[in-house]
């Protein structure tokens, strides 16, 4: 009497798919040269400001207490409390946010 033992699939049959791990590097507040993580080029990142969270309190915080709206609008205008955002020329992929508060 012969038993029948379950096949072990051919090798090669079954390949688990590779986890593709993009590491986004630390970026600072100034364009920076760096491999894209996408698009695998050699860029200098362009950069550009985003208001940052700090801002949007201080701007509700001045609001309340300040009388004046057009004060309360000061800290939007003051480019140390913003983000810095990182993207790729090439692909415009986002790489990162260097973030002067928090
Ligand atoms: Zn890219």
């Amino acid at each position: 009497m012969s038993q029948q033992y379950p096949q072990a699939p051919p090798p090669g049959f079954y390949q688990p798919p590779r986890d593709r791990i993009i590491i986004i590097p630390s970026v600072g507040d100034t364009p920076q040269r760096m491999t894209c993580p996408n698009c695998h080029n050699e860029i200098v990142s362009v950069v550009s400001t985003e208001y940052s969270l700090v801002q949007h309190a201080a701007f509700f915080i001045m609001c309340i207490t300040a009388a004046c709206l057009l004060c309360s609008c000061i800290p939007y205008c003051m480019d140390s409390l913003s983000n810095v955002r990182h993207e790729c020329p090439v692909c415009h992929s986002y790489l990162g946010t260097y973030k002067r508060m928090t």
